[in-house]
């Protein structure tokens, strides 16, 4: 169960004591918002960049291990990503509405939704986040194309459903940095949005699941994460974090 947050005048589960810090600063100058192009990217500081709940090595993690059939690997790490992705957006979700994010936007870049008949839909970031979780919540529940029952074989389209399904949580990853992170840290919640990004990226680029002109519009967070020297700032400070505490 996910409880109160030990934080001084503000928990998620209770609105009306959510006093956020950041509500009381002012950014900018008065008149005008910045242009978003000129807006500093917050979780791209040091100070945020370095925090993981684990410092551990994710590279042999993401790696197929032995005697495990590939689409059985595929189907496990990505439906455990979906329930992680989706767990995290949840954190954040009621301050992701229609009216502060009106367009499914990540970086600058706009993402629409399309639906079975290929139409083009115009939607609010929640709307699209909601088809992107209800569809894969169906694909990863149906048996013809997940299947867990001894002698089923998995679809000959799996893969590029497994590609499909990535591109999609990529997509909400992305909008939660781009226009959430501020509450994902007031939340401190950014060492397990850190740690579920790094893992996530290592295993789609271990099995080229997507396209990485797809992911650049992250890659300078991705740069930062993966470099050596923000690995050793990890290591020197002890600022992994500790899995949020149940009260
Ligand atoms: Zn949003």
């Amino acid at each position: 169960m996910w409880g109160c947050f030990p934080q001084e005048g503000s928990c998620w589960r209770c609105p009306k004591l959510a006093v956020f810090p950041w509500h009381m600063k002012s950014k900018g100058k008065p008149n005008g918002k910045k242009p978003a192009s000129e807006e500093k990217k917050l979780y791209l500081e040091p100070e945020y960049t370095r925090v993981r709940v684990t410092d551990v090595e994710f590279k042999q993690l993401v790696t197929l291990p032995q005697e495990i059939d590939l689409n059985e690997w595929l189907a496990s790490n990505v439906t455990t990503f979906f329930n992680h992705i989706n767990l995290q957006y949840s954190t954040i979700s009621e301050f992701c509405t229609g009216e502060t994010c009106q367009t499914m936007a990540a970086c600058n870049t706009q993402y629409y939704w399309y639906d079975e008949r290929g139409k083009k839909l115009k939607c609010t970031a929640p709307q699209y986040i909601d088809f992107v979780m209800s569809s894969v919540q169906k694909l990863v529940t149906d048996e013809d194309v997940f299947p867990t029952k001894y002698g089923r074989e998995f679809p000959s389209s799996f893969e590029s459903l497994i590609k499909k399904i990535c591109r999609y949580l990529f997509h909400v990853l992305a909008h939660i940095y781009s226009a959430h992170f501020k509450e994902i840290t007031a939340l401190e919640l950014h060492g397990h949005l850190n740690t579920l990004f790094i893992h996530f990226l290592l295993f789609v680029r271990e099995f080229s699941l997507l396209d990485p002109k797809e992911t650049s519009i992250l890659d300078d967070l991705s740069e930062v994460l993966f470099s050596e020297e923000n690995r050793e700032a990890v290591g020197a400070t002890g600022e992994a974090q500790n899995h949020v505490k149940e009260r």
